[in-house]
């Protein structure tokens, strides 16, 4: 029996105004409930759930609820949103993670509010600059009408998202002014976890090195065999070379930092997934743009003796792990 159920919505960085990161995790056990799933980030919502449905049979597997006789596809996605998902966690305020839960704040109802979780640094960043009553109307509860209940989230303390998970945040750097986080799930059926890490850059290249706190962390639990997946970005191709970074990994960047978790396990394999996302989609379209860094990585873990399985995560992709 799975631990998660995961459905990536959108796993891309931009530049292409669709497909912007956001994933829908719920427990790997049982029916849909009101509120059994929870979003991290939210670069795409509505329009992501509405694509899936599109898709044939995509509520047989459980991945996403049944839709009932008298609901429509488009009825059906926003019911997702209202009714299943409990909260949104938040990695950090770019544009790429939260354009979908901004243009979709105005189709949510006071009577039905959105918890939105996040460090304070994220919640903050939120408020100031993009609900502000200028960029966009204040539908937070930080002295707005109250539909986005910001959860600001304690660092490295485990809080329940629902019933089945609970989630806790670490903070993470992604460039010089944008303080990121990587959540660890954990299923409280089966104590399973997933780590999935928001942009992050290396910690070679940190001002402020956070990422091996949260890589002792998954080590110690691939140890006792309860990590199941590990969600990270690369952003660019092998091919970007030493140009700047913006806060994000590339091929070799991501390898060193997997190898720091090798070392930490204490054997040269990584023993769950590796799912890959936040391709950036500038010089090539998202299939060939992902095909490219995975192979990059292949080849760049071979050559350094790290055995690791990779997936591409893509709009669409529905994982048990
Ligand atoms: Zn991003
Ligand atoms: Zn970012």
């Amino acid at each position: 029996m799975s631990s998660f159920r995961l459905v990536v919505l959108g796993a891309a960085g931009g530049p292409v105004d669709r497909h912007t990161s956001a994933y829908l995790i719920r427990a790997g056990h049982g029916p849909w409930t009101r509120d059994c799933a929870l979003a991290i980030d939210a670069g795409t919502l509505v329009s992501g759930i509405k694509d899936l449905y599109s898709q044939p049979n995509a509520s047989d597997d459980g991945f996403l609820p049944p839709i009932a006789a008298d609901r429509s596809v488009h009825e059906a996605s926003w019911d997702v949103l209202e009714h299943y998902v409990s909260a949104i966690y938040l990695t950090h305020p770019h544009f790429d993670h939260i354009a979908g839960l901004v243009i979709n704040s105005a189709g949510l109802s006071n009577l039905r509010p959105m918890r939105l979780a996040g460090l304070t640094s994220t919640l903050h960043a939120l408020r100031s600059h993009v609900f502000n009553d200028v960029v966009w109307p204040n539908l937070t509860d930080d002295a707005g009408c109250g539909t986005l209940l910001l959860d600001h989230l304690a660092a490295a303390v485990e809080q329940p998202a629902n019933d089945g998970l609970a989630v806790e945040p670490f903070p993470v750097s992604h460039g010089h002014n944008t303080e990121s986080t990587a959540y660890l799930i954990r299923d409280c059926r089966s104590g399973n976890h997933m780590l999935v890490w928001g942009d992050v850059e290396p910690d070679t290249v940190a001002r402020t090195p956070r990422n091996i706190t949260v890589w002792r962390r998954a080590a110690d639990l691939l140890l006792r065999h309860s990590l199941v997946a590990v969600l990270v970005e690369c952003s660019y191709p092998h091919t970007h070379g030493a140009a700047p970074l913006f806060g994000h990994m590339s091929p070799q960047h991501l390898i060193d930092e997997l190898q720091t978790l090798a070392t930490l396990v204490g054997r040269p394999h990584i023993d769950c997934p590796v799912v890959i996302t936040h391709v950036k989609e500038r010089c090539q379209p998202g299939e060939a743009a992902r095909q490219t860094i995975k192979s990059d990585l292949e080849a760049l873990a071979k050559q350094q003796g790290l055995t690791c399985n990779f997936l591409m995560a893509h709009p669409g992709m529905c994982l048990n792990l």
